[in-house]
Parts: C-alpha cells; sequence; structure tokens
C-alpha cells in the first residue's frame, strides 16, 4: 500500500506543486489529489516515475509516515513573509529527518531531559534555570549552546532546506523537544535561533504562532545568550562598531544583536542606535556582518547511527529509513562527527550522552 501522506511529503520536500506532477508523470491534478488522500491507488509506472523525480526509493512510500507537523504551532524565526512552498519544503524536511531521530532513539538509551519544567515562568528566571540545565554561569557566553542543548536532551537536527531569512523551527513530539536547523551561513544567527526556538518551546507549548510570540521568543535568547548583569560589564560607555565586533567573537552573538542590547542597557541612545545600523548599512554589513562565525552542525544524530550502524553509517540509516544513499549522505554531512565538534571536545564521546548498550540489554 501507497501512504498519500507520503506521497505529499515527498512532492512538498521537493517544492513540486501538483501541476507540475502531472507535468513530469502524467497523472491528472485530480488523481493525484485523490491519491494524496488515499482516495486513489497510484499505478506503479506512475510511482515509480514520481519516486524518480522526487529522489525517494518506492518504498518509501510504502510506510506510513511517523511525523506529520501539519496542525502542529509551528514557530518559526520570522521577521518577513517566506513563500508557502520554502516553508513547507522545510517542514516536509523537518518530519523526515525528526523521524529519522526519533526512531533511532526509539532503538537506544538517549539522554535525559534536563530541561526546566517551571511552566511560563518569568523570562529572566526561565532563562537562568536554563542556563543552570545546561552547566553554564550566569555570567559566562553560551560559546557552545547547540551542543549543550544536544547533552540536556533536546533532540537537534539539521535539514536539507533553506528557507529565506529562517534559520531553525522547533515542536514537541511525545514530549520531547525537537529543534530542525535550516541551511545558513552565519553560526551568530544560527546561535540566535536555537535561543529563540527554545524560547517558543518553554513559554509557548502548545500555543499557537503569532507575532507578539515572536517578540517574547527574541526577548528570551537575549536574556539567554546576553545575560544583562554579565554583559553591562564589558559592554564600554560608548560602544563603536570595532567594540561590538570583539563582543560579537566573545559573546557569538550578531553585532545587531549587541547594538539592540546597548540600547536596552542604555549605553546608546535612538540617535545612536541609528546611526550605527546605518553606518552597518552602508558598509553593506547589514546583511553580512564582518567577524562571521561559522555554524556549527548538531551531533546526535549521526552519533545514534554511528552506534548503530558503525563509523560509517550512511547505508545503515539509508536502508532502515528506505532513503537513497545520496539522501542519507546529505542528512550525515550536516551532522558533526566527533572530530568536528568545535568546543568541549573532551565530551565527545558523550554528546548526547549515548550508551552504546541498546535498550533493555542492560
Ligand atoms: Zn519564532
Amino acid at each position: 500500500m501507497i501512504y498519500g501522506a507520503r506521497l505529499r511529503q515527498a512532492r512538498e520536500f521537493s517544492r513540486l506543486t501538483q501541476r507540475a506532477v502531472q507535468v513530469e508523470i502524467g497523472v491528472s491534478q485530480s488523481r493525484w489529489s485523490s491519491a494524496e488522500s488515499d482516495a486513489y491507488e497510484l499505478p506503479e509506472i506512475a510511482l515509480s516515475k514520481f519516486a524518480d523525480l522526487t529522489g525517494f526509493p518506492t518504498s518509501f512510500f510504502e510506510r506510513p509516515p511517523r511525523i506529520e507537523l501539519s496542525g502542529d504551532p509551528l514557530h518559526f524565526r520570522s521577521r518577513s513573509t517566506v513563500s508557502k512552498a520554502e516553508l513547507r519544503q522545510a517542514e516536509r524536511a523537518g518530519e523526515i529527518v525528526f523521524e529519522a531521530a526519533a526512531y533511532l532513539q526509539s532503538q537506544l538509551d538517549g539522554p535525559r531531559l534536563v530541561l526546566p519544567t517551571e511552566p511560563a515562568s518569568e523570562t529572566t528566571r526561565l532563562t537562568g534555570l536554563l542556563r543552570q540545565a545546561l552547566g553554564l554561569t550566569p555570567t559566562e557566553p553560551a560559546r557552545d549552546l547547540l551542543h549543550l542543548l544536544e547533552h540536556a536532551g533536546v533532540t537537534v537536527v539539521a535539514v536539507p532546506a533553506a528557507a529565506t531569512r529562517k534559520d531553525a523551527f522547533s515542536v514537541w513530539l511525545d514530549d520531547r523537544p525537537f529543534v530542525a536547523l535550516l541551511e545558513t551561513e552565519a553560526g551568530d544567527r544560527q546561535t540566535w535561533s536555537l535561543a529563540h526556538e527554545m524560547g517558543h518551546l518553554l513559554l509557548h507549548r502548545g500555543v499557537g504562532a503569532s507575532r507578539a510570540l515572536e517578540s517574547e521568543a527574541d526577548d528570551f535568547a537575549a536574556e539567554l545568550l546576553l545575560p544583562p548583569a554579565a554583559l553591562s560589564k564589558e559592554m564600554p560607555q560608548h560602544p563603536t562598531l570595532q567594540d561590538f565586533a570583539m563582543l560579537k567573537r566573545r559573546w557569538r552573538v550578531s553585532i545587531a544583536a549587541l547594538i539592540r542590547a546597548a540600547r536596552r542597557l542604555e549605553r546608546i541612545d535612538d540617535d545612536r542606535y541609528h546611526s550605527l545600523f546605518r553606518q552597518m548599512s552602508a558598509r553593506g554589513e547589514r546583511l553580512r556582518e564582518k567577524a562571521a562565525i561559522a555554524p556549527s552542525k548538531p551531533r546526535g544524530l549521526r552519533a545514534m547511527a554511528e552506534v548503530l550502524y558503525g563509523p560509517t553509517p550512511v547505508r545503515g540509516l539509508a536502508d532502515v529509513m528506505h532513503w537513497t544513499l545520496e539522501f542519507a549522505e546529505d542528512v550525515m554531512v550536516r551532522h558533526a562527527t566527533a572530530e568536528e565538534l568545535p568546543f568541549r571536545r573532551e565530551r565527545a564521546d558523550t554528546v548526547v550522552s549515548l550508551d552504546s548498550r541498546r535498550k533493555g540489554t542492560r
């Protein structure tokens, strides 16, 4: 049996409209639409053409999808509108890779979830509790937030999709927090997005997306990444762009975020604030900042696959998920090997604190 939801998943991941499918494989739009709602059985030849078109094996479509994100409140870090097709592609990519992570987790003992459980308490208190849970002091920069979150039981995956000015989204699945990272070139944006998504996960669980929630999540990110008490000691009285670039290297957030923090700390007034942003624009740095920080790769998915399928887990992962080797490789290269971990190398073997024992065999 072919699952209609899989057809839709692969089609939207490949950014194909039903009309495009009709053109490419010769199945009418209405038939195709019926196939996606399990009301029409697609002929084998059409399925095979569609599989070629989207780059998934035909067996992929014979397995029921375990995760469907439509209907869940997906909070996208959002400052501008994004095309619906891009958004759907990212969501479908998230479903496909989350499914792999959830499956591998079901085979292994993963890390215990150690996030603060207090519901929607005041932001400053919540970011303090989260820092504590992650093993950060109240004043140190969260230099490796991504891997600290993985240690704390947050499932973070990198997905083969990009969306304009979107870097991440998050969702609770079976009482576990999942974050998908989209393609990005800027490590500081990636860190901010992660912190922002943690805001959504902890403050907005089960709440639908809205603009107000976006600014709450950004306030959460600011408190978490730039604790005012610590930053005020380091922020000069009259900070220049040069100062902001130095602070960026240390705190790993964008110069833009630091300028906003400086205004909150009242080290700069509104005129200076706007003038700093004008200077950045004039230098072409509004979109591509100086003092670039490379993004980092999550480790957990690859670590789990290595435990189950050995040091080169692409084939094992492809087999079990019914992916092509190319797709499995594309997912794996977005996840760090132990050698690729940037900081806390001494903890590399325990990132995501995986046991090498399978569940139930200890
Ligand atoms: Zn958001």
